[in-house]
């Protein structure tokens, strides 16, 4: 097992986790990182429930429940795959039933067919390309092009050897426990993906989120287009105003309008609030991820920084703590022989105060240009990589 990922580390991220967080396992490291608490709790709340189920089902029982667990969580799996699959699949059906015999409509042509089916291919392409891409394994025949890709900073990565692949570690890799091997440029272990996403495999990952992000907004523009389609052929607003004499501005039509959608079109309404939310959070998703590439960094990375800070940041503070110690030790002795002006001391800066603020110097980060080409062509698959492979 290697030192970066200690059993009790992957076990309290797996497990009792909700679906969405099971799925993204950023990296686990020696100490608990400062950033993620909840793991802490997770891990008690873990504790209870297997306490909890070995007093009702007895050992049998909690043994049923952890190989389930080590099987879902621990090792690689397509679960999650299979639910994503499940999920554009059922979400394509139901618009294609529910929708596409109004089209072509009032505001919509045939083509959208065509492009809804062009546009839902190129997602599962995406997903196909992440899942089952080469992250950047790491192993004993290309551990060489990958320790001069990147150099050690010295800060957050020294050099140092895998422990259990048995070959020396390049800056910015990690040692996935759920795959069981080295992936450079480790960003975190996917479970929608089934895969790390790492040096190789950032880019699909990256377009993955960004194109479901386009999907969802066009399912959700496109679906109200048919619904206002609707609206139009069916000449509501007319009928509303004129048959049943409703005032023809926008807040008394409103709530009618929206009672007769709901009605005869609440399908439609579903789905395009679940496509509105989950665009949301791939927007989300995808302005992290974005973010973290702009800047050459990682999500892994991002922990480890914390980690280093936090620790700095408690080691200045002892050291200024220790210098105030040591100058109020200093000041009753020398109080005793003259009393200090109380007018100088309330002046005087106290060593507390000097603590030094910590900064992030990350040595990877070349400029957003620069850090964008590197997602988009990989070190690794670069010629001047190749071949340093082939000498
Ligand atoms: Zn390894
Ligand atoms: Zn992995």
């Amino acid at each position: 097992m290697d030192s970066d990922m200690p059993r009790t580390g992957h076990t309290a991220s797996g497990g009792l986790l909700p679906l969405w967080s099971m799925a993204y396992l950023p990296g686990h490291s020696h100490r608990t990182p400062p950033l993620l608490p909840h793991l802490r709790r997770l891990r008690l709340l873990r504790f209870f429930v297997r306490r909890f189920i070995g007093a009702v089902f007895g050992s049998k029982g909690t043994h049923f429940v952890f190989s389930i667990e080590h099987f879902c969580c621990d090792r690689p799996n397509p679960t999650l795959q299979v639910i994503y699959l499940a999920i554009i699949g059922a979400t394509y059906y139901f618009i294609i039933n529910s929708s596409f015999s109004y089209i072509p409509g009032y505001y919509l042509s045939e083509i959208h067919w065509y492009t809804s089916f062009f546009a839902v291919g190129v997602g599962i392409l995406f997903f196909l390309l992440t899942s089952f891409s080469d992250p950047g394994t790491v192993k004993a025949d290309n551990v060489s092009e990958y320790l001069s890709a990147y150099p050690y900073d010295n800060i957050i990565y020294t050099e140092k050897e895998c422990s259990t692949c048995k070959i020396p570690k390049p800056a910015r890799s990690k040692h996935c426990s759920i795959c069981n091997r080295c992936v450079a440029r480790f960003d975190h272990h996917c479970g929608w993906m089934n895969n790390c996403i790492g040096e190789r495999n950032t880019r699909y990952f990256l377009a993955f989120l960004l194109w479901h992000f386009l999907l969802c907004i066009y399912g959700t523009i496109a679906l109200g287009l048919v619904l206002a389609g609707r609206l139009k052929e069916l000449r509501v607003i007319y009928i509303l105003t004129v048959y049943y004499g409703i005032e023809n501005s926008f807040r008394s039509l409103a709530p009618h309008v929206v009672q007769w959608l709901l009605g005869s079109y609440n399908t439609q309404i579903l789905l395009m609030v679940f496509l509105a939310i989950v665009s949301l959070l791939l927007a989300g998703f995808f302005g992290y991820h974005a973010n973290l590439c702009l800047k050459n960094t990682t999500t892994n990375e991002t922990f480890k920084w914390q980690e280093y800070i936090n620790w700095q940041r408690k080691l200045s503070e002892a050291r200024a703590s220790a210098a105030a110690l040591k100058a109020s030790i200093s000041g009753m002795s020398s109080e005793e022989k003259r009393p200090a002006s109380k007018c100088k001391s309330f002046f005087q800066r106290s060593p507390l105060e000097d603590v030094e603020v910590v900064v992030k110097r990350n040595m990877y980060d070349k400029g957003y240009f620069h850090n964008l080409c590197e997602i988009i062509f990989p070190l690794s698959t670069r010629p001047s990589f190749l071949q340093k492979k082939s000498k």
